[in-house]
């Protein structure tokens, strides 16, 4: 799955790069619970995003974020 990102980043043009990262909904998002990439990413006010799902059950747990432990609000 990362191989497969990465291939496709370097492949991109600058433009290309720029453009993706606006439209982050179609760009592949790995998923720093699962490791695999998110399904249905659901990014967090720091930016990082995770699975809807896994970032749901990681919340039960701790209230913050996995990457950069900053406090998760308004999870819906
Ligand atoms: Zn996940
Ligand atoms: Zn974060």
């Amino acid at each position: 799955m990362n191989c497969i990102a990465v291939i496709q980043k370097s492949e991109a043009t600058e433009q290309d790069v720029k453009r993706l990262e606006r439209i982050d909904i179609t760009f592949d998002q790995t998923c720093s619970i699962c490791l695999d990439v998110a399904v249905q990413p659901y990014s967090l006010e720091c930016e990082h995003s995770f699975c809807k799902e896994c970032i749901k059950g990681w919340h039960q747990r701790s209230q913050e974020c996995p990457t950069c432990r900053a406090p998760i609000k308004n999870l819906r």
